[in-house]
């Protein structure tokens, strides 16, 4: 059976002092649970995330990076960079980052490549937009960012890659897709997994769903058979819910 995976994207949001303060407090709500907990913070709060978490079961991801291994690039971060401090999963491709700066399909592959390359689990995120969604287009929207997503990676890559499907008139509207909806769009990616890489792949890989999730939601949505666990933005702010989030089967 597939575990489940939750991980919380902080977006551009908490100062150092409020990192620490959280997990102090998060940590202790979530030491029991038996799924996976991540938090994906800000770059200047990373150093002290992993400093504070360190004793605990929260693993820490970024929430970007560049594809290049160094150079010219100002501003910009490498896989490497967040390696060398001990980060451990990266999300790649958020709608944020598609729809504000430029992020590509071919951009995405060549950091989850890099991710890869130096030993980072990247958390890829895929999903329609409206208008899509409703012209009739959303499983063709997602399989194929999947597919271009993962093109050129190994079966034991894919295999820990986490996807994120993450509709994107749900992200940070209040807007949840239905946990029978959902289920149906992850069950449309799997399948496209196993159609490029094979049953054993498709079973193993682990889909998140991504999109106004809540502790009033999460039970229904993570239940479901496909959605294994979530990415979730503003309800991560608040250590109290977001424990609720993890702590769903309890
Ligand atoms: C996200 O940022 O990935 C997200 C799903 O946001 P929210 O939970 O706020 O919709």
């Amino acid at each position: 059976m597939r575990r489940k995976v939750i991980a919380g994207n902080w977006k551009m949001n908490m100062l150092p002092n409020e990192t620490i303060e959280y997990i102090e407090k998060f940590s202790k709500l979530v030491k029991d649970t038996k799924n996976e907990v991540i938090l994906c913070v800000p770059y200047t709060d990373l150093f002290y995330a992993l400093m504070n978490a360190q004793d605990t079961n929260i693993k820490i991801g970024a929430q970007n990076m560049h594809f290049a291994e160094k150079g010219a690039y100002t501003g910009e971060i490498s896989a490497q960079m967040l390696k060398s401090i001990g980060v451990e999963y990266v999300i790649i491709g958020h709608s944020e980052r598609r729809q504000y700066f430029a992020e590509t399909d071919e951009s995405v592959n060549k950091k989850i490549k890099a991710a890869f390359s130096n030993g980072l689990k990247p958390i890829v995120c895929v999903g329609e937009t409206l208008e899509q969604r409703e012209s009739g287009l959303t499983e063709k929207i997602i399989t194929m960012q999947t597919k271009l997503a993962l093109e050129g990676l190994e079966e034991e890559q894919v295999k820990n890659t986490i996807i994120a499907y993450e509709p994107i008139w749900a992200i940070g509207t209040g807007e949840t897709a239905t946990a029978q909806d959902a289920n149906e769009s992850i069950k449309a990616i799997r399948g496209e997994v196993r159609k490029n890489y094979g049953e054993d792949v498709a079973d193993n890989i682990i889909i998140q769903y991504g999109g106004s999730v809540k502790s009033s939601n999460a039970k229904e949505l993570f239940e479901t058979s496909d959605i294994d666990g979530g990415l979730v933005g503003g309800a991560s702010l608040l250590p109290e819910e977001f424990a609720k989030i993890v702590n769903y089967d309890e």
